[in-house]
């Protein structure tokens, strides 16, 4: 077990599954304590509890990030049980695609007030607490949807729009050493590669560079870096991890 995060809170947004997951373990085997937040509450309980066995290094709660008040909420539990925060992982996020000729204004709201309100939301409960220590990271979670993507016009506004808000922030908190930065994950191997349709996938394989999808421990270990002491001098940016694509 390494210890890069040895006595930093970390908040992971979306970590009931998937890349929340992920981020999550690899964040306790480096030392953090890890507050688990979920809209999927069982779900998020169970994860949590099955990589810290003993609960004495999560935090597991409900949050819906579309919503103000449940965000408040799931941050005060962060707050009274673990204390200031560090580090913020705006991960939770939804897609609900649709052709744009046939997208539903509730399709766009929705995929748009999970990913984008969400950060907002949640960036807006740490940032008060993070001048106040002169120190935090944020880490935002955009999509390869920035380089466009079929029937992602909601989800990839959202994305284009984190990036805006991550630039920004990053030019105002930067004399009070907080870093904001994105990742924008490729084609990964996650549960939703089980739907795509096989020659479908190979065709998107083939175009890679690197000729293979990522694997969420290669998101996660980009995430660990900007969160880290290392990449302190590393603001406003948004790593793109997808074999070269693009
Ligand atoms: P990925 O492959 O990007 O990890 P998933 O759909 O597997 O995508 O995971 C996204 C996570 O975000 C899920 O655990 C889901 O429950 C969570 N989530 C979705 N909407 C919300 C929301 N409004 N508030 C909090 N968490 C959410």
């Amino acid at each position: 077990m390494g210890e890069r995060f040895k006595d930093k809170v970390v908040v992971v947004t979306g970590a009931g599954q998937g890349f929340g997951e992920q981020f999550s373990k690899d964040f306790l085997a480096e030392g953090a304590k890890v507050a688990m937040l979920d809209i999927q509450v069982d779900k998020v309980k169970e994860t949590a509890a099955r990589l810290d066995p003993s609960g004495a290094s999560t935090l597991a709660g409900e949050i819906d990030v579309s919503d103000p008040d449940s965000v408040k909420k799931a941050f005060e539990k962060v707050y009274q049980e673990f204390g200031h925060v560090q580090v913020l992982v705006n991960n939770a996020g939804i897609t609900r695609d649709a052709m744009f000729h046939k997208m539903t204004l509730d399709q766009w709201d929705q995929a748009v007030k999970v990913s984008l309100y969400g950060t907002f939301y949640c960036s807006k409960e740490v940032i008060d607490d993070m001048r106040d220590q002169e120190y935090g990271r944020i880490i935002n979670l955009q999509s390869m949807a920035l380089a466009g993507n079929i029937g992602q016009t909601n989800y990839g506004a959202a994305k284009a729009g984190i990036g805006g808000l991550t630039k920004s922030l990053a030019k105002e908190v930067g004399r009070k050493n907080i870093t904001v930065n994105g990742i924008a994950p490729g084609l990964m191997n996650t549960d939703i590669v089980k739907t795509v349709p096989e020659d479908i996938l190979k065709q998107q394989i083939a175009a890679i560079p690197m000729q293979r999808m990522g694997e969420p421990e290669e998101a996660s270990a980009a995430v660990l870096f900007l969160a880290s002491e290392e990449a302190g001098y590393i603001s406003g940016q948004t790593l793109f991890i997808n074999g070269g694509l693009y």
